[in-house]
């Protein structure tokens, strides 16, 4: 059987070397000039790795997608910590009752905490955050940060985003709390390169015959594909500055938010997270944008109409016995990498029988694996 994969990000990847040990003849099509989609990595100016679209943390409590990537690269072992610049102060991210005791309004904050209800709210991305963690936190942490971030009202947001995303902790801890955390040591590039490995590719092959292929794998976005028949998704981007040999403040943080910065939204230091331990340092500043044609769609947007927009195009999607989406944009879906992976292993079971499937049946699977 000829399965074509479009795409070759982490998702596409995936499925590509997964499809081949399963004995399918497998090919791939990435219309950009380079493997990676948004993990894609390259070297500095001044030699140090670093991904254009975003500094990348890879993290998975999940053994079989544990075993998987490091059979094609060893990863180091950086854990990821975040800091975050509130009036000036570095504090540490998640917000944790540590943190909160160092605070000027700490019994303010302590006594909206204690009032919480028993279950969160979960009407809106506003109502849920107020909920978990009182007015004032959500004032100085979250709601700045939200809206420079999603280019919207939070009220606007469900809470798919934010939903399991951020706890209130004891002490500081980690970002992710997974027991398997790196990056792979020569990028994310070298790594998907190594998992592709004798599977035909070809870049900057945006189009693609139908009929030439039994099966195609369709990692990007379900309403180009569509040709946007039932209207645009929307995407939240980023735009890129660079520092060289900038100040950084405490080197224990990969990344430091800014939500009170006029224009970023946080900034990576590319030295921690790929564990340098050079002089030199390459910091990358993040500012949020909307999506035009020329640069990537990166974040879906959770509002209902987008949500409700894609089970329409999903429900299409499931008509055909030919083409499956797959990945970030084939299923609009805010996926880290561990998780397209474990995504991708277990859709596995539903891609070999797809065919014989009937469209209903397609539909609640995908579904139910979406929001597992
Ligand atoms: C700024 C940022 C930071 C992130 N940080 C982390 C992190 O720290 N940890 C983490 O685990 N995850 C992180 N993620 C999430 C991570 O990027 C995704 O999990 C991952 O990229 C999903 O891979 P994908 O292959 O599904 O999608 P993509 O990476 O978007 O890949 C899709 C690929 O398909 C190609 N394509 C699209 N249409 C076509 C077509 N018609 N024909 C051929 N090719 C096509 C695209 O060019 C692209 O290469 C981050 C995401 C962003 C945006």
């Amino acid at each position: 059987m000829q399965v074509l994969v479009l795409g070759a990000g982490i998702s596409g990847c995936t499925f590509a070397r997964l499809m081949k040990n399963e004995g399918y003849t497998v090919s791939i099509k990435e219309k950009q000039d380079h493997i990676g989609g948004l993990c894609y990595t390259k070297k500095s100016p001044n030699g140090i790795l670093y991904e254009p679209n975003g500094g990348h943390a890879f993290h998975t409590k999940n053994d079989r997608v544990k075993k998987f990537v490091l059979s094609f690269s060893e990863f180091n072992n950086y854990k990821h910590k975040k800091g975050i610049v509130i009036n000036d102060i570095l504090r540490h991210f998640p917000i944790s009752r540590k943190t909160i005791l160092k605070m000027k309004n700490s019994k303010q904050i302590l006594k909206e905490l204690e009032n919480r209800p028993k279950n969160p709210d979960l009407t809106n991305f506003e109502t849920f955050a107020i909920s978990k963690f009182g007015l004032t936190l959500y004032k100085l942490f979250i709601y700045n940060y939200s809206k420079k971030m999603w280019g919207l009202e939070p009220h606007k947001l469900t809470t798919e985003y934010i939903h399991n995303r951020i706890e209130l902790t004891d002490s500081n801890t980690h970002i992710f709390q997974d027991d398997f955390q790196g990056l792979p040591i020569n990028g994310y590039t070298k790594f998907l390169d190594n998992m592709i490995h004798g599977i035909p590719l070809e870049l900057n092959a945006p189009e693609f015959n139908i009929s030439s292929y039994d099966l195609i794998l369709y990692s990007g976005r379900i309403d180009e594909l569509f040709k946007y028949k039932f209207g645009k998704l929307q995407y939240r981007s980023l735009r890129f500055d660079y520092r060289e040999n900038d100040n950084w403040e405490n080197e224990d943080y990969g990344s430091i938010n800014l939500p009170q910065h006029n224009k970023y939204i946080r900034k990576v230091n590319f030295k921690v997270m790929y564990q340098k331990k050079t002089k030199n340092s390459w910091i990358q500043y993040q500012e949020p944008i909307s999506l035009y044609d020329h640069n990537l769609p990166m974040y879906p947007i959770y509002t209902k109409e987008n949500i409700e927009l894609f089970n329409k195009y999903l429900i299409e999607a499931c008509k055909s016995d030919k083409i499956i989406p797959v990945g970030r944009l084939g299923l609009y879906k805010y996926l880290e990498m561990g998780q397209a992976i474990w995504l991708a292993i277990n859709m596995l079971p539903l891609i070999k029988k797809w065919k014989i499937l009937k469209p209903k049946s397609r539909y609640s699977e995908i579904k139910e694996l979406l929001n597992k």
